[in-house]
């Protein structure tokens, strides 16, 4: 596998291979809850357990661990709404590489805290995540520092594609899986596994209202800018990249649908999942529940949601807890 060249099924598998002792595989757990109110069978790919509490454990593992000698002593950088970053300082910390994440600093607080613990160099700069990919391919230029980019790295595409394999391994029967969108490495990724294996299922993508790069790419064509927006998502802002070389097509090509939810449908499920599931997720991982449960959604029967991270601040999540928080789901959950 080179730069220029899409990752293939057989990249996936190599990953699983050389992430497996830094990436956790994850449960996939029934929700007696969801399948109820939906109507189906609902089950939810536990990504908030990985170490950093995201997949992004997956691709940055199996990127960082195919780097040479040569390019380790140099070190790596990465740019990030903040999982991302967590992630490749944590498997560099883990492998002794240094590190230098750079982050815009619309990033919010509880990811910028987490990366000051970390061990990582951190730049904070930009007003963008296109912004503060800016910055760190200044300083590939500079110091011949690797880039683990998360959108354009092959290698990222297919580590994330090992929640894919663990679908099928856990679940053959499955015929929907859910995925939240950004810059679309990881359902590029689960896209290629689940594809190959179930040619007939569904892989739906869900992004936040606005400011979804990738549903307003897909409409326009090609890969276009959108401006960020504030969102419960914030994980799910930013750009696809302009020169985007293998998620835009990978999408468009492997994707069934890609759905919209918008905030008070995100909190709403944030809620719905501290409340009644007893997980904590943040607004992305949250995004494929909204998608569930709304009318407009086509759907299989057995659906599996893709919960991809747990980075919220918890001050917030136990705000809006208490102000959405129905007197059932209390009692349920008492
Ligand atoms: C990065 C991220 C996503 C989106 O992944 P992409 O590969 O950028 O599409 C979704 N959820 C969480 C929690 C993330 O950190």
């Amino acid at each position: 596998m080179t730069a220029g060249d899409p990752p293939t099924l057989q990249d996936v598998f190599r990953a699983r291979q050389r992430i497996a002792g830094v990436a956790r595989r994850t449960p996939l757990v029934p929700s007696s809850a969801l399948s109820a109110r939906s109507g189906r069978d609902v089950r939810l790919k536990l990504e908030t357990l990985q170490d950093t509490g995201a997949f992004k454990m997956r691709g940055a593992a199996n990127a960082v661990l195919g780097l040479d000698a040569p390019a380790r002593a140099r070190g790596v950088v990465a740019y990030s709404t903040g999982n991302h970053g967590r992630a490749v300082a944590a498997v560099a910390a883990r492998l002794g590489i240094p590190a230098t994440i750079c982050v815009s600093t619309r990033t919010a607080p509880a990811k910028i805290a987490a990366l000051r613990g970390a061990g990582c160099a951190l730049r904070v700069e930009g007003a963008s995540q296109d912004e503060a990919a800016a910055v760190a391919r200044r300083l590939v230029e500079r110091d011949g520092l690797s880039i683990v980019d998360p959108i354009a790295d092959p290698a990222v595409i297919a580590g994330h594609g090992t929640v894919g394999l663990e679908l099928l391994e856990d679940w053959p029967d499955l015929d929907t899986v859910i995925v939240p969108v950004s810059g679309g490495a990881l359902i590029a990724g689960i896209a290629l596994a689940v594809r190959a294996a179930c040619p007939r299922c569904r892989i739906v993508g869900v992004s936040m209202a606005e400011g979804a790069a990738m549903h307003a790419s897909l409409r326009a064509g090609r890969p276009v800018a959108v401006a960020e927006a504030p969102s419960l998502a914030d994980s799910l802002q930013g750009g696809i990249l302009l020169d985007n070389r293998h998620t835009f097509r990978m999408v468009r090509d492997l994707v069934d649908d890609l759905m919209l939810v918008d905030e008070t449908a995100i909190a709403d499920t944030m809620v719905h999942a501290f409340a009644v599931e007893g997980l904590v997720i943040e607004g992305a991982a949250a995004t494929p529940i909204a998608a569930l449960l709304d009318p407009r959604a086509a759907l299989g029967r057995r659906v599996a949601l893709v919960l991809t991270g747990n980075a919220v601040d918890r001050r917030l999540l136990a705000r809006m807890a208490l102000d959405r928080m129905p007197v059932d789901d209390r009692e349920r959950a008492a």
